[in-house]
């Protein structure tokens, strides 16, 4: 059993087009843009990267658009929806901004007692805003959005799996703790917090498999504190028999990645060093930036990568 897993780091997803997946996170749902890279493994694919005003794990929300890519099929062996924190209150001002913005497929519903909003993204994907009375964390206030009814980081995310066993399983033994099931639900929530605490099991049995696209997630992180941490998880998951990979430096974190049977592909990353390691807090987001490994190719890059109104 571990201990060292503490809530969610980050959630990658694909979209197409990179200036309708900026506007939508910015503009639409008022995050701040902290990192404009590149995907370090195909570097002519962007990595944009939202959250809270310093991207703090558990608030960024992070996407590759791929211009051409085909749309998804929702199925099992995905996370189906991502969802946001906002202040208990906030609903109906989230209802009619999404409403206004035109925003497709609002549905309003409960989940364990809180009030629940679900929409979909610009690439179809699966979204939702849930009211939470105890979220501490800060928001970013960075546009016409009010501190009573920002983003906090994420809520949850929701995965659908055809038989919800040993996904659960493998959760637990990462330190968390089933804490409720209702309405086809199992919740589950990290023993050690940093407020982006929620995994939701949905069993859809007879579903297929879900294809990637545009809109799927690519894959969820998990955070860990440091090196030493990632590196017990790493023992851990190996000697349970999970295909791990090697720490990967990811200049803003180090990861480790493995795939479940059932399809999702997991990623532990540091909470360390954090988005300013490479330019300056009030200045994130704003230019391109370039792991080392990809410094040569900025000229050809600046001219092929699609240019981000802001
Ligand atoms: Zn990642």
């Amino acid at each position: 059993m571990l201990n060292q897993i503490g809530g969610i780091h980050h959630i990658t997803s694909i979209a197409t087009d990179a200036n309708k997946n900026n506007r939508f996170f910015t503009k639409v749902l008022g995050l701040r843009r902290v990192k404009k890279t590149v995907n370090f493994d195909v570097p002519d694919v962007y990595h944009l990267y939202y959250g809270n005003e310093e991207g703090a794990p558990g608030s960024a929300i992070t996407y590759f658009p791929y211009p051409n890519i085909g749309t998804r099929t929702r199925g099992s062996g995905e996370i189906g929806i991502t969802a946001f924190s906002v202040p208990k209150g906030a609903m109906g001002y989230w209802q009619n901004r999404l409403v206004e913005m035109g925003i497709a497929n609002l549905q309003s519903s409960e989940r364990f007692g809180d009030a629940r909003l679900e929409f979909t993204g610009p690439d179809g994907e699966g979204l939702a805003m849930v009211e939470t009375d105890d979220d501490k964390r800060q928001p970013w206030i960075g546009n016409d959005i009010g501190t009573d009814v920002a983003i906090r980081g994420f809520h949850s995310a929701s995965m659908s799996l055809k038989d919800e066993g040993a996904m659960r399983e493998l959760l637990v033994f990462m330190n968390y703790e089933i804490a409720d099931t209702k309405d086809g639900v199992t919740r589950l929530v990290a023993k050690k917090r940093n407020g982006a605490d929620i995994i939701d099991l949905q069993t859809a049995p007879a579903s297929d498999n879900a294809q990637q696209g545009a809109g799927s997630v690519h894959h969820i992180a998990l955070a860990v504190d440091n090196d030493k941490d990632q590196a017990a998880v790493r023992k851990a998951l190996k000697d349970t028999g999970y295909a791990v990979t090697p720490v990967i430096d990811r200049n803003y974190f180090h990861s480790i990645y493995f795939r479940v049977p059932d399809g999702i592909l997991f990623e532990v990353a540091t909470n360390n060093p954090g988005f300013t390691v490479d330019e300056d807090r009030k200045a994130l987001g704003q230019s391109l930036k370039l792991p080392h490994q990809h410094t040569h190719l900025r000229e050809q890059l600046e001219q092929t990568l699609p240019v981000i109104e802001d």
